[in-house]
């Protein structure tokens, strides 16, 4: 049997459905608000750095994270 490659573009995170946040795909509970909500079907990606960026400040966001801008189909980040 031939070698099988690496599924090159699958994505090497889950979004959590309820706050959007990143998790490695091995996760089963979001770290950010503990939802089971996870999926691997999301768009974009914003990362704050730091909660006193001007970012943070207007999404309302109190701690650094990476978080994805639509998951499932539902906008996280407007
Ligand atoms: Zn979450």
């Amino acid at each position: 049997m031939p070698a099988r490659k690496a599924p090159s573009k699958k994505p090497s995170f889950k979004a959590c459905r309820d706050c959007g946040a990143l998790n490695s795909r091995e996760a089963s509970i979001c770290s950010n608000c503990g939802s089971s909500n996870l999926l691997e079907n999301w768009e974009g990606m914003i990362i704050i750095l730091s909660e006193d960026s001007i970012l943070a400040s207007k999404l309302g966001i109190n701690k650094p994270i990476a978080k994805a801008i639509r998951v499932a189909g539902k906008i996280i980040v407007k």
